[in-house]
């Protein structure tokens, strides 16, 4: 059954995820391959990685005009590109009732803070690391599943061309994980949990405003980088310590560019994930093999050693 039009989809993801260019095709394929009129756009920080990025997309008619040009606030379809991101209210901000979520984490997690409503969770990540590709695609798979307006043969074979023109067999992967990414997703309906926030919640609105804001510009509450979460920046992969293995050589604190190593005297306790980007600098520097890279998961909560928490013990 086709959807019926105006459908808007914004993707929510961060920087190096691929979802601006998962955006771009899928207008491609809705206005090239369905004969459908169409808009897409972006929004995305100065970095190249780990910076949130919003990409928007409307399908409507043929003959409909499309006249908004600005983010899409109201999404009948959300997609968000990483587990982390759902933490931060503005991620799910005005998904409609009766609107889709799809979520990139393992279909196991059972934690995961979904609000009311449909929601479909892929392992994207997972598909894509044994695939040998990125995310975007199986997400775009997924998407396609969520969403009756879009084709998902028309869009596989926009993504088919598009990586063809790199090599076929980059055309051949993609293709597998976008029909994974379709196939896999999983339909999770989160409707009895009493916690479970509610949808259609309204855009964050700044806090602060004109009638609102102190007296001559006063900053009432001063920045502090403590409260930093770099974890939503990380892009699947983060580094495990193994004590055992560790030698205390410090190599890992010189090139840690967010001073995540918490230290007890000259021993090494440990990494305090809020602080860690999934850079891996320390994994390729440590001499010992007591870093090594793994795939994110619960265990970057459990083994995290709070800076904060472990000074106020001295
Ligand atoms: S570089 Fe490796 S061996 Fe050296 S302190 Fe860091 S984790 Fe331990
Ligand atoms: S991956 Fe390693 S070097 Fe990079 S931020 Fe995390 S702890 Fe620091």
């Amino acid at each position: 059954m086709r959807a019926s039009l105006p459908v808007e989809i914004r993707f929510e993801s961060i920087g190096g995820l691929g979802a601006h260019l998962a955006s771009q095709l899928l207008a491609e394929s809705l206005v090239l391959r369905q004969n459908l009129n169409a808009s897409q756009f972006s929004s995305f920080g100065s970095e190249k990685k780990g910076t949130p990025v919003r990409s928007s997309i409307r399908a409507a008619e043929k003959n409909q005009p499309i006249r908004v040009t600005s983010p899409v606030t109201r999404p009948d379809v959300l997609a968000v590109f990483h587990e982390a991101l759902l933490a931060r209210p503005a991620t799910l901000a005005g998904l409609k009732l009766g609107g889709v979520l799809v979520v990139n984490a393992p279909a196991a997690a059972a934690d995961l803070p979904l609000p009311r409503g449909r929601a479909l969770v892929v392992d994207a990540m997972a598909i894509a690391m044994e695939e040998q590709t990125r995310i975007n695609t199986a997400i775009l798979g997924a998407v396609a599943k969520a969403c009756p307006l879009i084709d998902p043969k028309a869009l596989a074979e926009t993504l088919e061309g598009h990586f063809g023109k790199r090599s076929p067999k980059l055309a051949q992967a993609n293709g597998k994980t976008f029909w994974r990414g379709y196939r896999e997703a999983v339909e999770r309906a989160v409707e009895d949990r009493p916690d479970a926030p509610a949808p259609e919640r309204g855009a964050s609105s700044p806090r602060w405003g004109y009638f609102t804001a102190p007296l001559g510009g006063a900053i009432l509450e001063a920045g502090n980088t403590a409260a930093n979460d770099l974890s939503v920046s990380r892009q699947g992969f983060a580094p495990r310590f193994n004590t055992a293995r560790c030698v205390h050589c410090g190599v890992c604190d010189l090139v840690c560019p967010d001073y995540c190593f918490v230290w007890e005297d000259i021993r090494l306790m440990g990494i305090d994930y809020q602080y860690c980007k999934g850079c891996l600098r320390c994994v390729e520097s440590c001499p010992s093999g007591a870093l090594t890279k793994e795939r994110e998961g619960a265990w970057t909560r459990t083994e995290r050693v709070p800076l904060r928490q472990q000074k106020a013990a001295r």
